[in-house]
């Protein structure tokens, strides 16, 4: 089972971009570089942002 894409949106700056929801690292806003997610060795928890959609495409083609 992998993850799923997220699309979220940065509280800090208002930014929107797509992230994996079981990051490997923890993932930073491509703006203003807040921590969106950090990963717990499982499921990643999100910080500084919310879900705005969940993508069942895969993205990364
Ligand atoms: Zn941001």
């Amino acid at each position: 089972m992998v993850g799923r894409f997220l699309r979220v949106k940065c509280y800090k700056c208002n930014n929107e971009q797509n992230i994996f929801s079981k990051p490997a690292t923890e993932v930073r806003c491509l703006v203003c570089n807040a921590v969106l997610m950090k990963n717990t060795g499982g499921k990643g928890i999100l910080q500084n942002a919310k879900v705005l959609e969940v993508l069942d495409r895969d993205i990364s083609k």
